[in-house]
């Protein structure tokens, strides 16, 4: 029996792609090499950031819109919850890459953002210690979907609307040649009529015939406990997001006692050749540069609570990659979602099964080409 669709890859992206090609009626089959879900790739760590005056590219507004509309709705079907509003306070220098961008597409897209000096700000939100000197904007709008519930909630749905899901199966290679295309996995050959790539940071050995490289990067989560109330997400904490000369760094409010202050490092990393080997210790130089933000941002003792390891596919420019195969267009690639990717997953669910089925490619992907010329 050959499918419709093979959907290559089932965490954030993928799971989306299997649900909503499923949902439309065709025959579709996700594989996927662990047992998902699983914290072996790029979509763990219990919580994402989703915000909408989106600061890397006005043009990202229009598919966060529906984005939202579509996790609502996956919400309804699923019957749990996997948003929850709690705004998100961003602030740097004036000149800086972060606020700048925020207020741009919040003015383009006439999204409700809140413009403040730093004093208004820890004004409002005492828990946070600002630089003098930067400016910050408040996205009432922004809040965090609980990422490894929202894959699981697309891949239950996904098989309950007849999708396939082959777990614990790794695609080897695959053969385009012929009118199906074949995939050989170690669990024997699959054939397909059409195929997505959604593999996260094993799409590098996947791009040979694509002009753009790509870099995978291992990233730090943290998570600390303070004795400073005033960082409970229950006290009114929103989510932060702040840029220095140091870098750029990010988190979520505490949230129960299980789930305390988040915080990470959006800036650097470290080049890994390998998403297989990944090393999953705590790293000294990142806990250090952590630690130094924690130290001028907040008020009160914090305590190490937890740590994990994630990776980011980094493009060079940082937009995502959502694009046919150059030499086959039975074959889709949606990958290279630099750190920014996971908010976008419903939308990309629906948009990427319609174009990898042949039934159309939206133009708001169109900026996401390989080759596409963005106007900055
Ligand atoms: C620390 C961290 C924080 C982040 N914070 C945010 C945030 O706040 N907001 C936001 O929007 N985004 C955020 N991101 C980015 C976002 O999480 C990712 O862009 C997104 O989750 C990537 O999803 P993916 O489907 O591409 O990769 P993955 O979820 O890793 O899925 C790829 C899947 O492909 C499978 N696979 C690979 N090769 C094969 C093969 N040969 N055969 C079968 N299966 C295969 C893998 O096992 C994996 O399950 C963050 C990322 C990290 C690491």
């Amino acid at each position: 029996m050959a499918f419709d669709l093979a959907v290559i890859g089932c965490g954030g992206i993928g799971s989306a792609v299997l649900y909503h090609a499923a949902k439309t009626g065709a025959k579709a089959i996700g594989i996927e090499q662990f047992q998902p879900v699983h914290d072996r790739g790029s979509s763990h760590g219990h919580t994402r950031i989703i915000r909408q005056a989106y600061f890397e590219h006005p043009d990202y507004v229009p598919l966060l819109l529906e984005a939202y509309q579509l996790w609502s709705e996956l919400e309804q079907s699923a019957g749990q919850q996997l948003y929850v509003q709690t705004g998100l306070l961003q602030a740097g220098p004036v000149d800086g890459e972060i606020v700048p961008g925020v207020l741009r597409s919040a003015a383009l897209h006439d999204l409700a953002v809140d413009q403040l000096t730093a004093q208004q700000a820890m004004e409002r939100y005492p828990m946070f210690r600002l630089p003098a000197d930067h400016i910050a904007a408040f996205e009432q709008r922004a809040g965090y979907l609980f990422v490894e519930q929202c894959v699981g909630a697309h891949l239950r749905l996904a098989v309950e609307a007849n999708a396939q899901l082959f777990s614990d199966t790794r695609l080897i290679d695959f053969d385009a040649s012929g009118e199906l295309i074949r995939l050989n996995t170690d669990r024997g050959i699959i054939e397909a009529r059409r195929m997505v790539m959604t593999v996260g940071a094993w799409l590098p050995r996947w791009m040979s015939a694509v002009n753009m490289p790509l870099t995978v990067l291992r990233k730090h989560l943290h998570w600390y406990q303070s004795n400073d109330q005033r960082t409970q997400r229950s006290q009114g904490c929103p989510l932060f997001f702040f840029e220095n000369e140091i870098g750029s760094f990010y988190g979520f409010p505490a949230i129960d006692a299980q789930w305390g202050l988040k915080v990470a490092e959006h800036s650097g990393g470290e080049s890994i050749s390998d998403p297989a080997t990944l090393d999953r210790t705590l790293e000294s130089n990142d806990l250090a540069r952590i630690e130094q933000f924690l130290g001028e941002y907040f008020h009160g003792e914090l305590i190490h609570q937890q740590h994990a390891v994630c990776m980011y596919t980094m493009t060079k420019d940082q937009h995502f990659l959502i694009d046919v195969h150059p030499h086959d267009d039975r074959i889709w690639l949606a990958g290279g979602f630099s750190g920014h990717g996971f908010k976008f997953a419903s939308v990309l669910g629906k948009l990427v099964s319609q174009a990898a089925l042949g039934n159309g490619w939206d133009e708001r992907l169109k900026f996401l080409r390989a080759a596409a010329q963005r106007q900055n």
